[in-house]
Protein backbone atom coordinates (compact mmCIF):
# COMPACT_ATOMS: atom_id res chain seq x y z
CA UNK A 1 0.00 0.00 0.00
CA UNK A 2 1.54 3.22 -0.87
CA UNK A 3 -0.23 7.19 0.07
CA UNK A 4 0.06 8.13 -3.64
CA UNK A 5 -0.57 11.43 -4.90
CA UNK A 6 2.78 13.18 -4.13
CA UNK A 7 2.72 16.57 -3.07
CA UNK A 8 2.15 19.27 -5.44
CA UNK A 9 0.68 21.88 -2.74
CA UNK A 10 1.44 24.43 -0.45
CA UNK A 11 0.62 22.12 2.62
CA UNK A 12 0.70 18.56 2.20
CA UNK A 13 0.62 15.80 4.90
CA UNK A 14 3.66 13.55 6.36
CA UNK A 15 2.75 9.80 6.07
CA UNK A 16 5.58 7.38 6.13
CA UNK A 17 8.47 9.89 5.62
CA UNK A 18 6.34 11.02 2.40
CA UNK A 19 4.96 14.33 1.95
CA UNK A 20 1.47 13.74 0.11
CA UNK A 21 -1.48 15.48 -1.01
CA UNK A 22 -5.50 13.66 -1.17
CA UNK A 23 -7.79 13.95 -4.08
CA UNK A 24 -9.71 16.52 -2.20
CA UNK A 25 -9.28 19.50 0.30
CA UNK A 26 -10.42 21.50 2.76
CA UNK A 27 -10.61 25.32 3.20
CA UNK A 28 -8.95 27.13 5.97
CA UNK A 29 -10.47 30.60 6.65
CA UNK A 30 -7.82 33.18 7.99
CA UNK A 31 -10.33 34.67 10.60
CA UNK A 32 -10.06 38.25 10.81
CA UNK A 33 -11.29 38.48 7.19
CA UNK A 34 -13.47 35.31 7.14
CA UNK A 35 -11.78 34.59 3.52
CA UNK A 36 -10.15 31.31 2.64
CA UNK A 37 -6.58 31.80 3.64
CA UNK A 38 -5.59 28.29 1.85
CA UNK A 39 -6.56 24.70 1.93
CA UNK A 40 -5.38 21.36 3.48
CA UNK A 41 -5.36 17.71 2.30
CA UNK A 42 -8.22 16.21 3.17
CA UNK A 43 -7.03 12.52 3.96
CA UNK A 44 -8.48 9.87 2.92
CA UNK A 45 -9.39 5.98 4.48
CA UNK A 46 -6.95 5.02 2.19
CA UNK A 47 -4.20 7.15 3.47
CA UNK A 48 -5.13 6.54 7.51
CA UNK A 49 -4.26 3.16 6.35
CA UNK A 50 -1.22 3.90 5.26
CA UNK A 51 -0.10 6.15 8.27
CA UNK A 52 -1.45 3.39 10.87
CA UNK A 53 0.60 0.58 8.54
CA UNK A 54 3.90 2.88 8.34
CA UNK A 55 3.93 3.71 11.95
CA UNK A 56 3.01 0.00 13.23
CA UNK A 57 5.71 -0.79 10.84
CA UNK A 58 8.24 1.73 12.32
CA UNK A 59 7.54 0.90 15.96
CA UNK A 60 9.40 -2.36 15.51
CA UNK A 61 12.91 -0.21 15.63
CA UNK A 62 11.52 2.84 17.31
CA UNK A 63 10.37 1.42 20.70
CA UNK A 64 14.16 -0.20 20.81
CA UNK A 65 15.83 3.04 20.08
CA UNK A 66 17.58 4.39 23.84
CA UNK A 67 16.00 7.66 25.49
CA UNK A 68 18.67 9.47 24.42
CA UNK A 69 18.81 8.51 20.78
CA UNK A 70 15.18 9.79 20.98
CA UNK A 71 16.18 12.91 23.00
CA UNK A 72 18.54 13.79 20.20
CA UNK A 73 16.06 13.78 17.42
CA UNK A 74 13.50 15.90 19.86
CA UNK A 75 16.07 18.73 20.41
CA UNK A 76 16.92 18.44 16.77
CA UNK A 77 13.01 18.88 15.76
CA UNK A 78 12.73 21.58 18.36
CA UNK A 79 16.33 23.75 16.77
CA UNK A 80 14.16 23.11 13.37
CA UNK A 81 11.25 25.01 15.07
CA UNK A 82 13.25 27.30 16.53
CA UNK A 83 15.19 28.07 13.09
CA UNK A 84 11.94 28.96 11.35
CA UNK A 85 9.73 30.95 14.20
CA UNK A 86 9.07 33.65 12.53
CA UNK A 87 7.34 32.51 9.57
CA UNK A 88 5.52 29.42 11.64
CA UNK A 89 4.35 32.19 13.98
CA UNK A 90 2.96 34.38 11.09
CA UNK A 91 1.17 31.38 9.64
CA UNK A 92 0.05 30.63 12.69
CA UNK A 93 -1.46 34.21 13.26
CA UNK A 94 -3.23 33.88 9.83
CA UNK A 95 -4.93 31.01 10.47
CA UNK A 96 -5.66 31.28 14.03
CA UNK A 97 -6.11 34.71 14.35
CA UNK A 98 -3.94 35.29 17.56
CA UNK A 99 -1.13 38.82 17.47
CA UNK A 100 2.47 38.01 16.03
CA UNK A 101 3.75 38.46 19.63
CA UNK A 102 0.95 35.70 20.98
CA UNK A 103 2.22 32.97 17.90
CA UNK A 104 5.60 33.83 18.18
CA UNK A 105 5.66 33.06 22.12
CA UNK A 106 3.11 29.78 20.90
CA UNK A 107 6.15 28.53 18.22
CA UNK A 108 9.06 29.49 20.66
CA UNK A 109 6.86 28.02 23.62
CA UNK A 110 6.21 24.81 21.53
CA UNK A 111 10.37 24.15 20.64
CA UNK A 112 10.96 24.73 24.11
CA UNK A 113 8.29 22.45 25.54
CA UNK A 114 9.71 19.75 23.16
CA UNK A 115 13.55 20.17 24.52
CA UNK A 116 12.27 20.23 28.44
CA UNK A 117 10.48 16.54 27.85
CA UNK A 118 13.25 15.50 26.42
CA UNK A 119 15.21 15.70 29.74
CA UNK A 120 12.44 13.57 31.30
CA UNK A 121 13.57 10.61 32.57
CA UNK A 122 11.17 7.44 33.03
CA UNK A 123 12.38 5.67 35.99
CA UNK A 124 12.71 1.72 36.87
CA UNK A 125 11.26 1.13 40.03
CA UNK A 126 13.16 -2.03 41.90
CA UNK A 127 10.71 -3.91 43.94
CA UNK A 128 12.94 -6.60 45.31
CA UNK A 129 16.28 -6.85 45.04
CA UNK A 130 18.28 -9.48 47.17
CA UNK A 131 19.82 -12.70 47.08
CA UNK A 132 16.71 -14.77 45.98
CA UNK A 133 14.91 -12.41 43.94
CA UNK A 134 15.18 -9.72 41.64
CA UNK A 135 12.06 -7.97 40.84
CA UNK A 136 11.90 -4.51 38.55
CA UNK A 137 8.92 -2.44 37.08
CA UNK A 138 9.86 -0.81 33.96
CA UNK A 139 7.36 1.22 31.27
CA UNK A 140 7.23 0.31 28.30
CA UNK A 141 5.65 2.09 25.30
CA UNK A 142 2.42 1.29 23.69
CA UNK A 143 2.59 1.23 20.06
CA UNK A 144 0.99 3.26 17.71
CA UNK A 145 -0.61 6.92 19.00
CA UNK A 146 -3.17 9.26 17.79
CA UNK A 147 -2.86 12.73 18.57
CA UNK A 148 -6.25 14.73 18.38
CA UNK A 149 -5.50 18.82 18.80
CA UNK A 150 -8.03 22.01 19.08
CA UNK A 151 -7.74 25.29 17.34
CA UNK A 152 -6.63 27.46 20.29
CA UNK A 153 -3.52 26.87 20.60
CA UNK A 154 -2.81 24.41 17.11
CA UNK A 155 0.63 23.87 17.77
CA UNK A 156 1.71 23.91 21.73
CA UNK A 157 -1.11 21.52 22.07
CA UNK A 158 0.09 19.32 19.26
CA UNK A 159 3.75 18.87 21.13
CA UNK A 160 2.20 18.16 24.07
CA UNK A 161 1.49 14.83 22.43
CA UNK A 162 4.18 14.51 19.83
CA UNK A 163 7.10 15.13 22.48
CA UNK A 164 6.13 12.47 25.51
CA UNK A 165 4.69 9.75 23.11
CA UNK A 166 7.69 9.96 21.13
CA UNK A 167 10.13 10.44 23.73
CA UNK A 168 8.73 7.24 25.98
CA UNK A 169 9.29 5.35 22.51
CA UNK A 170 5.53 5.34 20.21
CA UNK A 171 4.92 6.29 16.69
CA UNK A 172 2.64 8.85 16.18
CA UNK A 173 -0.10 10.52 14.13
CA UNK A 174 -0.79 14.02 14.69
CA UNK A 175 -4.38 15.39 13.66
CA UNK A 176 -4.69 19.25 14.13
CA UNK A 177 -8.26 20.92 13.76
CA UNK A 178 -9.67 21.39 10.81
CA UNK A 179 -9.84 25.26 11.01
CA UNK A 180 -6.06 25.35 11.88
CA UNK A 181 -3.99 22.75 10.26
CA UNK A 182 -1.85 24.92 8.47
CA UNK A 183 1.09 25.23 11.07
CA UNK A 184 1.56 21.96 12.19
CA UNK A 185 1.57 20.72 7.81
CA UNK A 186 4.41 23.06 7.44
CA UNK A 187 6.18 21.95 10.29
CA UNK A 188 5.49 18.48 8.77
CA UNK A 189 7.81 18.70 6.07
CA UNK A 190 10.47 20.98 8.25
CA UNK A 191 10.67 17.47 10.30
CA UNK A 192 9.67 15.10 7.74
CA UNK A 193 13.99 13.78 7.94
CA UNK A 194 14.26 14.21 11.51
CA UNK A 195 12.71 10.67 12.67
CA UNK A 196 12.77 7.45 10.73
CA UNK A 197 9.91 7.54 8.11
CA UNK A 198 6.67 6.54 10.16
CA UNK A 199 7.73 7.63 13.51
CA UNK A 200 5.94 10.80 13.24
CA UNK A 201 3.06 11.11 11.00
CA UNK A 202 1.03 14.48 10.37
CA UNK A 203 -2.61 13.97 8.81
CA UNK A 204 -4.95 16.55 8.20
CA UNK A 205 -9.04 16.38 7.39
CA UNK A 206 -12.29 17.59 7.60
CA UNK A 207 -15.00 16.26 10.38
CA UNK A 208 -15.48 12.82 9.59
CA UNK A 209 -11.28 12.28 9.83
CA UNK A 210 -11.46 12.27 14.09
CA UNK A 211 -13.48 9.44 14.18
CA UNK A 212 -12.11 7.73 11.49
CA UNK A 213 -8.75 7.89 13.24
CA UNK A 214 -9.92 6.96 17.21
CA UNK A 215 -11.78 3.78 15.35
CA UNK A 216 -8.79 2.38 13.55
CA UNK A 217 -8.16 -1.17 15.07
CA UNK A 218 -4.04 -0.26 14.80
CA UNK A 219 -4.51 3.09 17.12
CA UNK A 220 -3.16 1.89 21.14
CA UNK A 221 -3.78 5.13 22.51
CA UNK A 222 -5.65 8.60 21.20
CA UNK A 223 -4.34 11.50 23.52
CA UNK A 224 -7.32 14.13 23.13
CA UNK A 225 -7.70 18.02 23.82
CA UNK A 226 -10.47 19.68 22.55
CA UNK A 227 -14.24 19.57 24.39
CA UNK A 228 -15.92 17.98 27.13
CA UNK A 229 -18.78 16.66 24.59
CA UNK A 230 -16.12 14.99 21.64
CA UNK A 231 -14.11 13.96 24.51
CA UNK A 232 -16.90 11.15 25.57
CA UNK A 233 -17.31 10.52 21.95
CA UNK A 234 -13.36 9.51 21.84
CA UNK A 235 -13.91 7.55 24.99
CA UNK A 236 -16.90 5.37 23.40
CA UNK A 237 -14.83 5.04 20.16
CA UNK A 238 -11.42 3.73 22.03
CA UNK A 239 -13.79 1.43 24.49
CA UNK A 240 -13.98 -1.35 21.55
CA UNK A 241 -11.05 -2.10 21.84
CA UNK A 242 -9.39 -0.93 25.27
CA UNK A 243 -7.25 1.55 23.56
CA UNK A 244 -5.35 3.88 26.13
CA UNK A 245 -6.92 7.45 25.90
CA UNK A 246 -5.90 10.80 27.68
CA UNK A 247 -8.56 13.44 27.49
CA UNK A 248 -8.03 17.02 27.86
CA UNK A 249 -11.63 18.65 28.25
CA UNK A 250 -13.22 22.00 28.29
CA UNK A 251 -13.24 23.93 31.73
CA UNK A 252 -15.12 26.35 33.63
CA UNK A 253 -12.43 27.95 36.09
CA UNK A 254 -13.45 30.11 38.96
CA UNK A 255 -10.95 33.37 39.88
CA UNK A 256 -11.46 34.24 43.18
CA UNK A 257 -10.76 37.99 45.21
CA UNK A 258 -10.08 37.54 48.47
CA UNK A 259 -11.63 39.99 50.92
CA UNK A 260 -8.92 42.73 51.84
CA UNK A 261 -7.06 41.57 48.63
CA UNK A 262 -5.35 44.56 46.32
CA UNK A 263 -7.97 44.87 43.86
CA UNK A 264 -5.96 47.12 41.43
CA UNK A 265 -3.11 44.59 41.51
CA UNK A 266 -5.42 41.52 40.94
CA UNK A 267 -7.42 43.55 37.92
CA UNK A 268 -4.51 43.62 35.70
CA UNK A 269 -3.42 40.01 35.32
CA UNK A 270 -6.99 38.99 35.82
CA UNK A 271 -8.26 41.12 32.94
CA UNK A 272 -6.02 39.24 30.87
CA UNK A 273 -6.21 35.58 32.45
CA UNK A 274 -9.91 35.99 31.30
CA UNK A 275 -9.39 37.14 27.76
CA UNK A 276 -5.97 35.90 26.61
CA UNK A 277 -6.01 34.67 23.17
CA UNK A 278 -9.51 36.43 22.68
CA UNK A 279 -11.57 34.13 25.56
CA UNK A 280 -9.85 30.81 23.85
CA UNK A 281 -8.07 29.43 26.30
CA UNK A 282 -9.72 25.97 28.32
CA UNK A 283 -8.09 27.68 31.66
CA UNK A 284 -8.76 31.27 31.30
CA UNK A 285 -11.05 32.93 34.22
CA UNK A 286 -14.18 32.42 32.97
CA UNK A 287 -16.15 33.49 36.24
CA UNK A 288 -14.84 35.74 38.44
CA UNK A 289 -16.15 36.30 42.15
CA UNK A 290 -15.30 39.26 44.11
CA UNK A 291 -16.47 39.75 47.91
CA UNK A 292 -19.58 41.97 47.73
CA UNK A 293 -17.61 44.69 49.96
CA UNK A 294 -15.24 45.21 47.50
CA UNK A 295 -17.22 44.61 43.68
CA UNK A 296 -17.71 48.08 43.05
CA UNK A 297 -13.88 49.52 43.60
CA UNK A 298 -12.36 45.85 41.66
CA UNK A 299 -15.11 46.75 38.58
CA UNK A 300 -13.76 49.88 37.96
CA UNK A 301 -10.28 48.49 37.92
CA UNK A 302 -11.00 45.52 36.18
CA UNK A 303 -12.71 47.14 33.75
CA UNK A 304 -10.17 50.14 32.77
CA UNK A 305 -7.51 46.66 32.83
CA UNK A 306 -10.06 45.10 29.73
CA UNK A 307 -10.63 48.51 27.99
CA UNK A 308 -7.13 49.17 27.86
CA UNK A 309 -6.51 45.78 25.94
CA UNK A 310 -7.21 46.28 22.10
CA UNK A 311 -8.95 43.85 19.62
CA UNK A 312 -8.54 44.15 15.98
CA UNK A 313 -6.27 42.33 12.88
CA UNK A 314 -2.51 41.57 13.69
CA UNK A 315 -1.26 43.63 11.73
CA UNK A 316 -2.70 46.99 14.04
CA UNK A 317 -0.65 45.71 16.35
CA UNK A 318 -3.92 45.01 18.39
CA UNK A 319 -3.42 42.50 21.91
CA UNK A 320 -5.99 40.37 20.55
CA UNK A 321 -7.93 39.03 17.32
CA UNK A 322 -11.00 37.63 16.21
CA UNK A 323 -12.95 34.25 17.67
CA UNK A 324 -10.97 31.78 15.60
CA UNK A 325 -14.44 30.58 14.00
CA UNK A 326 -18.09 30.88 12.28
CA UNK A 327 -19.20 28.10 14.62
CA UNK A 328 -17.35 29.39 17.53
CA UNK A 329 -18.74 33.25 16.97
CA UNK A 330 -21.95 32.29 16.39
CA UNK A 331 -22.05 30.70 20.03
CA UNK A 332 -20.43 33.96 21.35
CA UNK A 333 -23.57 35.88 20.02
CA UNK A 334 -25.86 33.60 21.30
CA UNK A 335 -24.49 33.23 25.00
CA UNK A 336 -24.36 37.86 24.23
CA UNK A 337 -28.00 37.39 23.34
CA UNK A 338 -28.81 35.72 25.88
CA UNK A 339 -27.06 37.79 28.91
CA UNK A 340 -29.10 40.61 26.34
CA UNK A 341 -32.56 38.72 26.48
CA UNK A 342 -32.37 38.33 30.55
CA UNK A 343 -31.31 41.91 31.20
CA UNK A 344 -28.34 41.29 32.96
CA UNK A 345 -25.38 44.08 33.01
CA UNK A 346 -23.17 44.71 30.46
CA UNK A 347 -20.34 46.49 32.09
CA UNK A 348 -18.09 46.74 29.21
CA UNK A 349 -18.41 45.70 25.56
CA UNK A 350 -21.82 43.75 24.52
CA UNK A 351 -21.76 45.57 20.76
CA UNK A 352 -20.90 43.61 17.57
CA UNK A 353 -20.79 44.64 14.34
CA UNK A 354 -21.79 41.78 12.53
CA UNK A 355 -20.70 43.94 9.34
CA UNK A 356 -17.40 44.19 10.34
CA UNK A 357 -14.92 41.68 8.20
CA UNK A 358 -13.58 38.57 10.38
CA UNK A 359 -15.18 37.12 13.39
CA UNK A 360 -14.65 40.02 16.19
CA UNK A 361 -16.41 40.50 19.53
CA UNK A 362 -15.53 43.20 21.71
CA UNK A 363 -14.00 42.19 25.47
CA UNK A 364 -17.23 41.75 27.32
CA UNK A 365 -18.00 42.21 31.08
CA UNK A 366 -21.29 40.61 32.82
CA UNK A 367 -22.40 42.29 36.06
CA UNK A 368 -23.25 39.64 38.33
CA UNK A 369 -25.69 37.46 36.54
CA UNK A 370 -27.48 35.13 38.70
CA UNK A 371 -25.47 31.85 39.36
CA UNK A 372 -27.87 29.47 37.54
CA UNK A 373 -27.39 32.05 34.33
CA UNK A 374 -25.84 30.46 31.23
CA UNK A 375 -22.80 32.61 31.22
CA UNK A 376 -21.91 31.03 34.59
CA UNK A 377 -22.63 27.81 34.08
CA UNK A 378 -21.60 27.46 30.38
CA UNK A 379 -18.19 27.59 29.07
CA UNK A 380 -18.21 30.49 27.02
CA UNK A 381 -14.60 29.98 24.76
CA UNK A 382 -15.10 33.38 23.70
CA UNK A 383 -14.65 37.28 24.78
CA UNK A 384 -16.99 37.58 27.46
CA UNK A 385 -16.96 36.64 31.12
CA UNK A 386 -18.75 37.44 34.43
CA UNK A 387 -18.07 39.03 37.74
CA UNK A 388 -20.12 38.27 40.44
CA UNK A 389 -20.35 39.11 44.24
CA UNK A 390 -19.94 36.68 47.51
CA UNK A 391 -20.83 37.21 50.74
CA UNK A 392 -19.14 34.67 52.37
CA UNK A 393 -16.64 31.72 51.74
CA UNK A 394 -18.64 28.94 52.10
CA UNK A 395 -21.10 28.98 50.45
CA UNK A 396 -18.32 30.49 47.49
CA UNK A 397 -17.02 27.30 47.84
CA UNK A 398 -20.32 25.44 47.13
CA UNK A 399 -20.79 27.21 44.24
CA UNK A 400 -17.35 26.98 42.51
CA UNK A 401 -17.97 23.60 42.82
CA UNK A 402 -21.42 23.16 41.84
CA UNK A 403 -19.47 22.05 38.04
CA UNK A 404 -19.15 19.47 36.09
CA UNK A 405 -15.99 21.53 34.88
CA UNK A 406 -12.97 20.72 37.29
CA UNK A 407 -9.45 22.39 35.23
CA UNK A 408 -8.24 24.76 37.46
CA UNK A 409 -9.25 28.24 38.92
CA UNK A 410 -7.50 31.15 40.97
CA UNK A 411 -7.62 33.21 44.09
CA UNK A 412 -6.13 36.56 44.64
CA UNK A 413 -5.12 37.91 47.81
CA UNK A 414 -2.48 38.49 50.64
CA UNK A 415 -3.67 36.12 53.27
CA UNK A 416 -2.12 33.49 51.99
CA UNK A 417 -3.44 30.76 54.73
CA UNK A 418 -6.88 31.91 53.29
CA UNK A 419 -6.30 31.42 49.61
CA UNK A 420 -4.16 27.83 50.37
CA UNK A 421 -7.27 26.70 52.64
CA UNK A 422 -9.68 27.99 49.88
CA UNK A 423 -7.12 26.29 47.01
CA UNK A 424 -7.41 23.33 48.76
CA UNK A 425 -11.47 23.26 48.62
CA UNK A 426 -11.54 23.95 45.20
CA UNK A 427 -11.99 20.71 43.25
CA UNK A 428 -10.27 21.00 39.93
CA UNK A 429 -6.42 19.82 38.58
CA UNK A 430 -4.51 23.28 39.35
CA UNK A 431 -4.59 26.05 41.49
CA UNK A 432 -2.68 29.01 41.08
CA UNK A 433 -2.47 31.78 44.02
CA UNK A 434 -1.84 35.48 43.07
CA UNK A 435 -0.80 34.41 39.31
CA UNK A 436 -2.84 32.25 36.67
CA UNK A 437 -2.08 29.78 33.29
CA UNK A 438 1.15 29.24 34.71
CA UNK A 439 2.09 25.65 33.42
CA UNK A 440 5.21 23.73 32.79
CA UNK A 441 6.68 20.66 30.68
CA UNK A 442 7.74 19.16 34.61
CA UNK A 443 4.58 20.07 36.35
CA UNK A 444 1.15 17.31 35.74
CA UNK A 445 -1.85 19.28 34.34
CA UNK A 446 -5.04 16.93 34.82
CA UNK A 447 -8.78 18.12 34.36
CA UNK A 448 -10.67 16.45 37.26
CA UNK A 449 -14.54 15.00 37.03
CA UNK A 450 -15.17 16.12 33.01
CA UNK A 451 -12.89 17.88 32.74
CA UNK A 452 -10.18 15.48 31.83
CA UNK A 453 -9.23 11.85 31.88
CA UNK A 454 -5.55 10.84 33.07
CA UNK A 455 -2.88 13.97 32.56
CA UNK A 456 -0.70 15.30 30.59
CA UNK A 457 3.04 17.39 31.35
CA UNK A 458 5.44 16.53 33.96
CA UNK A 459 6.95 12.57 34.66
CA UNK A 460 3.08 11.56 35.08
CA UNK A 461 2.24 12.79 31.86
CA UNK A 462 5.29 11.16 30.11
CA UNK A 463 3.94 7.73 31.69
CA UNK A 464 0.23 8.07 30.31
CA UNK A 465 2.31 6.86 26.93
CA UNK A 466 3.65 3.79 28.50
CA UNK A 467 2.66 0.74 30.13
CA UNK A 468 4.46 -0.69 33.17
CA UNK A 469 5.96 -3.77 32.41
CA UNK A 470 7.53 -6.10 35.53
CA UNK A 471 10.48 -8.28 34.97
CA UNK A 472 11.39 -10.63 37.59
CA UNK A 473 13.94 -13.47 38.18
CA UNK A 474 14.08 -15.75 41.04
CA UNK A 475 17.78 -16.18 41.70
CA UNK A 476 18.22 -19.08 42.93
CA UNK A 477 16.34 -21.15 40.43
CA UNK A 478 19.26 -23.32 39.06
CA UNK A 479 21.87 -22.06 42.37
CA UNK A 480 21.94 -26.15 43.87
P1 LIG B 1 -13.58 19.99 19.53
O1 LIG B 1 -13.89 18.97 20.56
O2 LIG B 1 -14.66 20.46 18.65
O3 LIG B 1 -12.42 19.48 18.55
C1 LIG B 1 -11.15 19.07 19.03
C2 LIG B 1 -10.53 18.14 18.01
O4 LIG B 1 -11.30 16.94 17.94
C3 LIG B 1 -10.46 18.67 16.58
O5 LIG B 1 -9.23 18.26 16.02
C4 LIG B 1 -11.63 17.98 15.91
O6 LIG B 1 -11.46 17.84 14.52
C5 LIG B 1 -11.61 16.62 16.57
N1 LIG B 1 -12.88 15.90 16.58
C6 LIG B 1 -14.12 16.39 16.44
N2 LIG B 1 -15.04 15.39 16.57
C7 LIG B 1 -14.34 14.25 16.78
C8 LIG B 1 -14.71 12.90 17.02
N3 LIG B 1 -15.99 12.51 17.07
N4 LIG B 1 -13.74 11.99 17.22
C9 LIG B 1 -12.44 12.36 17.22
N5 LIG B 1 -12.02 13.64 17.01
C10 LIG B 1 -12.96 14.57 16.80
O7 LIG B 1 -12.90 21.19 20.36
P2 LIG B 1 -12.44 22.60 19.78
O8 LIG B 1 -13.68 23.39 19.51
O9 LIG B 1 -11.41 22.40 18.73
O10 LIG B 1 -11.68 23.20 21.06
C11 LIG B 1 -12.33 23.91 22.07
C12 LIG B 1 -12.51 23.06 23.31
O11 LIG B 1 -11.28 22.48 23.69
C13 LIG B 1 -12.95 23.86 24.53
O12 LIG B 1 -13.96 23.17 25.23
C14 LIG B 1 -11.71 23.95 25.38
O13 LIG B 1 -11.92 24.16 26.75
C15 LIG B 1 -11.05 22.65 25.09
N6 LIG B 1 -9.62 22.70 25.36
C16 LIG B 1 -9.14 22.01 26.42
C17 LIG B 1 -7.79 22.08 26.74
C18 LIG B 1 -7.22 21.33 27.91
O14 LIG B 1 -6.01 21.17 27.99
N7 LIG B 1 -8.04 20.86 28.84
C19 LIG B 1 -6.94 22.85 25.94
C20 LIG B 1 -7.47 23.54 24.87
C21 LIG B 1 -8.82 23.45 24.57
Amino acid sequence: MTGNQVTTSDYSMLINGELLDADTSIDVVNPATGKVLSTAPDCTKEQLDYAVQSARSAFKQWKNTSASERSALLCKASAIIKQHADKLALLLTQEQGKSLNEALFEIQGSAAWVEAVSTLEIPVTVNVDDESRLSETHHVPLGVVAGISPWNFPVLLSFWKIAPALAAGNCLILKPSPFTPLTMLKIAALLRDVFPPGVLNIISGGDALGPTLTAHEGINKISFTGSTETGKRVMRSASGRLARVTLELGGNDAAVVLPGANLERAATPLAWGAFRNTGQVCINAKRIYVHEADYDVFVKHFVAAVQALTVGPADTGADLGPVQNERQYRRVLDLLADCSQNGYEVLTGGEVDEAQDGYFIPLTVIGNPPKDSRIVQEEPFGPIVPVLKYTDIDSLIDDINDSEFALAGSVWGEDLELAQSLARQMETGTVWINEIQQLSPFEAFAGHKQSGLGVENGLDGLLEYTVPKTLTINKQAYSN
